[in-house]
């Protein structure tokens, strides 16, 4: 074969994309490990039990294909949310979600066509293109799942940002107005934890003529859940994911819940074994041991709640309410200031003593913050005496 550059031979778009960056996963032992919102305690021994039991002495079941639709964990899913089967489609992660649901309802924008009136909504990113010729294929907040623009991108598709302001108070008028074809609503979210009232959601869906898809990844960490709008807007998709709550990023299993004619669509687009074996029974097993979750659940929240009153009250740092399993909060130094820098110092400062939390430089809206996962007692001490060290240091 004649020598082609790779990157001719690329489709264009693909060609000049930016890969999604993962937080970092340290290899090394030693450190307190806040920043991917990971659970820090284990799943429940169900999982193990069901592992072990799946592999079995000779690991003979693998060399079967998996349950194509995942059919077992499909019913137990549909019966923990009161839904059907039909109801229900298995992930491999809810990013494999994410993603289904890109491919079905985000036009590349060669061939974005026209399906209503120019939008009236301008707070767009500098792609998008208002009249009848295109229009934007995807929408999301700002900041929200930095997932959904690299999916978009993937898709060749054309995003249309609507920027939080401070508040990070939800612009409804704004998003129902906006002409994507799917919008994708992180609630809590991330990274600020700020949740988003069911009476918001359903004031979008009543005008917004797209898809809303609500992303819960951390919805078991609040105090409501979008699952009883579901019967009433054949336009609303829910995400979830076992990744935070269930302790099981490692397995990655995620599903969509909505009406059986979406759950259709997203079946048509899905590899045909995308959810594994393991993964398959490892969920199922964790979904069956509510107790164990609760009580596990129970014990996140209230660390966070005490890591939060301890961040906002105690040393006066501006903390959003979290109802997530991470904690956004704008640091401050010795001086009283806060800002971009200050938030770097204490990330780099933290970092030195091997405790990592995310910083998210890039944009104003999140500069000057930190977001850190809530992790278990021994941790959260180990992070507030890092800060009280930082705090001690002479350019702190
Ligand atoms: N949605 C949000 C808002 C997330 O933060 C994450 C995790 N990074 C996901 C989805 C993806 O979760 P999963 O591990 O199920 O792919």
């Amino acid at each position: 074969m004649p020598s082609t550059p790779l990157m001719q031979l690329a489709l264009p778009h693909v060609a000049v994309l930016h890969a999604y960056t993962p937080g970092l996963q340290p290899t090394e032992p030693g450190w307190v490990k806040l920043n991917t919102n990971e659970c820090p305690y284990p799943p429940s021994p169900r999982v193990a039990e069901a592992l072990r039991e799946e592999i079995g002495a000779d690991g003979a079941s693998l060399r079967l294909y998996p349950n194509p639709k995942s059919s077992p964990l499909r019913a137990a899913v549909a019966k923990l949310h009161g839904l059907t089967e039909e109801n229900v489609c298995i992930g491999n992660g809810s990013d494999d979600i994410l993603n289904l649901l890109v491919r079905i309802f985000c036009d590349t924008v060669r061939s974005s066509r026209p399906l209503g009136p120019a939008p009236t909504n301008r707070a767009v990113d500098a792609n998008f293109i208002t009249g009848q010729e295109t229009r934007a294929t995807a929408g999301f907040m700002f900041p929200s799942y930095s997932l959904y623009p690299v999916l978009v991108g993937i898709q060749d598709g054309r995003s249309a940002v609507i920027e939080f302001d401070r508040t990070m108070r939800l612009p409804l008028d704004r998003i129902a107005a906006s002409a994507a074809q799917v919008f994708f609503l992180t609630s809590p979210n991330a990274p600020t934890g700020v949740a988003f009232p069911n009476a918001d959601l359903e004031s979008i869906l009543k005008s917004f003529r797209g898809v809303l898809v609500v992303d819960e990844a951390y919805v078991l960490f609040a105090q409501e859940n979008a699952v009883p709008l579901l019967a009433r807007y054949p336009n609303l998709v829910i995400v979830r994911t076992l990744s935070k709550a269930y302790a099981l990023a490692g397995i990655r299993v995620g599903y969509a819940l909505a009406q059986p004619e979406l759950i259709g669509l997203l079946d048509c687009v899905r590899d045909s074994y995308n959810v594994n074996r393991l993964s398959q029974s490892a969920a199922l097993a964790a979904l069956g041991d509510a107790d164990y979750y609760d009580a596990m659940l129970a014990k996140v929240k209230a660390t966070r709640d005490t890591s939060l009153a301890q961040f906002a009250e105690k040393r006066g740092w501006f903390t959003y309410p979290s109802q997530a399993n991470f904690i956004f909060t704008e640091p401050k130094n010795t001086r009283g200031e806060s800002g971009p820098a200050v938030a770097r110092a204490a990330y780099d400062f933290l970092c030195t003593r091997k405790v990592l939390v995310r910083h998210f430089p890039s944009h104003a809206l999140t500069a000057s913050f930190l977001r850190i996962t809530v992790g278990t007692d021994g941790e959260m001490s180990a992070l507030n005496e890092s800060l009280d060290a930082w705090l001690k240091t002479p350019l702190a």
